[in-house]
């Protein structure tokens, strides 16, 4: 083991931490825990095993073959079952706002693009044509999706993941670790000091001189953040970034600049920033509420609103 200083996503704590990166769903994935390099190799391993099973770009994946199953029932696996069933649940009760069927619309935004354009209106009223969720049909680990539709897990699937990493190191004997897949943080038992572990929640780019503007204090708690500074790109000094609104078919624009939701199940709360951050504060946090998950909201005129009770500490 390593002594050296770990980096709780933004605050420094000298305890001894090893740590492993990756890179997979589109983003940088970090997993640290004062144990031996091996166990978090291994489970940044499963990293690839969920990236090969979930993205829409893997061939054989079964996010792949459902989009490529011209309205035939397929057979998948239980993850993706269960990613999928919370998918759908989130997108009734967000009354559409998380919409995993918006992939056509999402595929023609294309925000990571080498050179990004915004579509026209008739592209982006064709492309959200295919996108009435209700069409889906799941039963247990069968899958029926009209022939001109098709799905995108990149909403929910990093939290899935992040859950199953959890257990993975908790099978393995690990009680203290903390795992940040793009946003996605987890962690597991306390610091290896018995201190709480901190999370900083990003500051979005531009509107202020420092990273992290909030930090949370959390101990097996899943905080989840989804924000406009991660993906997106700016043409005439207008921001587009990569949450849709399933309404207009463009990038939101409600004033919310990040949501972070914070609760037990890393899935749950990455299916919720999604869908509250398309239906900004007043309803998104009502949705957080339901489901009994703590959240963070931060606007664009630097206000920042969050759950009594909740352990912060604002910074800026
Ligand atoms: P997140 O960072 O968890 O909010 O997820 C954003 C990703 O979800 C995007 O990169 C898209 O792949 C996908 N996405 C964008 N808008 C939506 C939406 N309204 N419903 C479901 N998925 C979406
Ligand atoms: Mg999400």
């Amino acid at each position: 083991m390593q002594d050296k200083e770990g980096t709780a996503s933004g605050t420094r704590i000298a305890v001894e931490l090893n740590s492993v990166k990756g890179f997979f769903f589109d983003t940088i994935n970090t997993l640290s825990a004062p144990v031996d390099k091996r166990i978090l190799q291994d489970a940044l391993d499963q990293c690839a095993f969920y990236n090969d099973l979930l993205s829409k770009t893997v061939p054989g994946s079964d996010v792949h073959r459902i989009n490529n199953a011209a309205g035939k029932p397929v057979q998948i696996s239980a993850h993706t079952a269960r990613i999928i069933e919370v998918a759908l649940d989130i997108g009734r009760q967000s009354k559409g706002a998380l919409n995993i069927a918006l992939e056509p619309l999402i595929r023609l935004w294309d925000v990571r693009a080498q050179n990004p354009r915004v579509p026209k209106e008739s592209e982006i009223q064709e492309a959200m044509r295919g996108s009435d969720l209700s069409l889906i049909e799941l039963d247990g680990q069968t899958i029926r999706v009209p022939e001109d539709m098709s799905v995108d897990l990149g909403g929910i699937a990093k939290g899935y993941i992040a859950d199953r990493i959890a257990d993975y190191l908790r099978s393995r004997g690990v009680n203290s670790a903390l795992l940040n897949l793009g946003g996605n943080v987890v962690t597991v038992g306390k610091r290896p000091d018995g201190q709480l572990w901190s999370i900083g929640l990003q500051s979005p780019e531009g509107l202020s001189g420092v990273e992290y503007f909030a930090v949370v204090s959390s101990s097996d708690n899943s905080v989840v953040t989804s924000g406009v500074y991660e993906r997106g790109f700016d043409l005439d000094g207008v921001r587009y970034h990569h949450i849709l609104d399933p309404r207009s078919g463009y990038p939101v624009s409600n004033g919310v600049v990040s949501v972070t939701a914070i609760g037990s199940e890393s899935l749950m709360a990455d299916a919720l920033t999604t869908a509250m951050f398309v239906l900004g504060k007043n309803a998104g946090e009502q949705l957080a509420a339901r489901y009994g998950y703590q959240c963070v909201f931060r606007m664009a005129d630097g206000s920042i609103s969050y759950t009594d009770g909740l352990s912060i500490k604002l910074l800026a």
